[in-house]
């Protein structure tokens, strides 16, 4: 099954993903961190992309669309597809929908964490400390924050209304969540 995980910076999106890949033999289809790949290997998208990620911005659909692509259409991952990250914009919700058509998937559940904005610094300054991520720093992470709301949380309106969608409330602690899935997904 293909599955969304949809939230804001912090959400827990990346720890439930990573559960997933384990319990259903899945792969993790995390824009941020195939987005940091390309930065670490210093390659072309790697050089054009570390402002935008360092500031917190967003990087072009031209961009991500086309790194997502190979992944979408990879057929030892098809159906397996556990999105964390992405889709960030309507655009993006619109594109996942026609590449998932063309290659005759579709997605089967999508997991709204949702998780104030209070939480949210907190988890990330946490997170600094653990990851060294350079876009964790408060500054970015309210720039991060609001370029949610303003862009990303759109993209509920795109799918709430579909029987696939559930809310989850993502302040719980990461195993409550995890069980909160489980029971969605019957597993
Ligand atoms: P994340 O690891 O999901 O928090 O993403 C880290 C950063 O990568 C974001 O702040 C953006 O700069 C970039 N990024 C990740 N996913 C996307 C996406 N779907 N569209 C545009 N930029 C993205």
């Amino acid at each position: 099954m293909n599955i969304i995980l949809f939230g804001p910076p912090g959400a827990g999106k990346g720890t439930q993903a990573k559960y997933l890949v384990e319990k259903l033999n899945g792969y993790q289809i995390s824009t941020g961190d195939i987005l940091r790949d390309e930065i670490k290997n210093d390659t072309d998208i790697g050089k054009k992309i570390l402002n935008n990620m360092n500031e917190g911005k967003f990087v072009s659909d031209e961009i991500v669309n086309n790194l997502l692509k190979n992944h979408v259409f990879d057929p030892n991952k098809k159906q397996k597809l556990i999105f964390d990250g992405y889709p960030r914009s309507l655009s993006q919700a619109k594109n996942l929908d026609i590449l998932l058509n063309s290659s005759n998937q579709k997605i089967d559940y999508i997991f709204f964490l949702n998780v104030n904005k209070e939480t949210i610094v907190e988890r990330i300054k946490r997170r600094k400390v653990l990851e060294k991520r350079t876009d964790d720093d408060l500054d970015t992470i309210l720039k991060r924050y609001d370029t949610y709301l303003e862009t990303t949380r759109p993209v509920l309106d795109y799918y709430s209304k579909n029987s696939n969608f559930h809310e989850i409330d993502g302040t719980m602690e990461i195993d409550q969540i995890t069980s909160k899935i489980e029971t969605f997904l019957n597993v």
